[in-house]
């Protein structure tokens, strides 16, 4: 189960918006003698968006995931998406209630509970935890057919969410193999990428994707595609950080409600990249009207729709490094890796 905060946002500092596009501006003009012209105009385009598909439950695999994908057939668009490959141990995730503070406040605030469903909420303790990706191979599988990006979210993304910073490892490590195996079993190739569950981050795992010869990873929060330096190390995976606030963070603070979170979406579409993640359970589920209007009034803006795959081609021979650390972030309960 995703968390949820109130960061309304970095981006919102005048100055990380102004940052973001010269970097993107920096990048395009110093890509252009090996780029080609469309990779080129991937960061040169005024209006690029790329969605990533955060997938973290049983549930949301079974019904928002085929109804993004109907969503985005529709509309023409691929997006990047991310799937919980292990267990489903959603209600466990409740025990945040006391371990962090402001946490049902928010479930409440975003109305989490009817987002996802009440089973959904007993995974894990009452009810047993269901297999993810074991369950549904061909929902995987059709999301590739479709011409989409398939990467790894986590095995268990309650687990990594929560003790990340304790694991051993070599735990860390089970976790990124057993979904990478299951992952290249059911797809058919090893993962290109992954994305850390609830944006959590540690040396230990930056390391090991290191291992794993991805081509990017889409692990925190912050403005533009950069080489991270995290605890003094800098690592070689390129990690492409998502822009925009998620809908769950934003809902029902500040004024901003179902009827109104798309104008506050547009006013944060800035000149260069911007990359939003949506969640199979919110914008696949309860909330699909409203992302079917934020698509439809994309188009009308004139944006460009990409993927996170052609941004690291794009991007990855030019990014600069950057400081990501785990902060914390208005308004959220708990840590997410930030670009500094
Ligand atoms: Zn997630």
């Amino acid at each position: 189960m995703s968390e949820t905060n109130n960061e309304v946002s970095k981006d919102q500092k005048a100055g990380s918006s102004t940052d973001s596009s010269s970097i993107i501006n920096r990048q395009s003009s110093t890509d252009s003698q090996s780029s080609t012209d469309s990779q080129s105009s991937i960061v040169n385009c005024p209006l690029s968006i790329a969605f990533k598909v955060d997938v973290d439950t049983y549930a949301g695999t079974r019904d928002g995931v085929p109804r993004l994908l109907e969503i985005m057939e529709r509309a023409g668009i691929k997006a990047t998406f991310y799937f919980s490959m292990g267990p489903d141990n959603s209600g466990k995730a409740i025990r945040r209630i006391f371990t962090r503070k402001g946490f049902l406040q928010k479930m409440l605030r975003t109305g989490a509970p009817s987002a996802y469903g009440l089973r959904t909420m007993l995974y894990g303790t009452l009810l047993p935890a269901p297999d993810i990706a074991a369950s549904f191979p061909e929902i995987l599988k059709q999301t590739a057919a479709r011409g989409h990006e398939t990467g790894v979210h986590c095995w268990d993304h309650v687990y990594w969410h929560d003790y990340l910073p304790r694991l051993s490892r070599d735990k860390v490590s089970s976790e990124l193999r057993r979904a990478a195996d299951l992952f290249q079993r059911i797809i058919g190739s090893a993962p290109r990428s992954t994305a850390a569950p609830g944006w959590t981050v540690s040396a230990t795992s930056l390391e090991l994707q290191d291992s794993m010869n991805l081509e990017y990873c889409s692990d925190g929060r912050g403005y533009a595609p950069f080489y991270p330096v995290f605890d003094g190390k800098r690592f070689y995976t390129l990690q492409i950080p998502s822009t925009w606030p998620t809908l769950d963070e934003i809902l029902g603070a500040n004024g901003i409600d179902a009827d109104n979170v798309n104008d506050f979406y547009l006013s944060q579409m800035k000149s260069g990249l911007n990359v939003h993640t949506i969640h199979a359970e919110m914008e696949g589920g309860v909330m699909a009207d409203s992302f079917i209007e934020l698509v439809e009034r994309l188009k009308l803006m004139g944006a460009r729709f990409v993927t996170l795959g052609e941004v690291a081609r794009a991007c990855r021979d030019s990014a600069p490094d950057a400081p990501l650390s785990m902060g914390e972030i208005p308004g959220r309960a708990g840590l997410v890796a930030i670009q500094g």
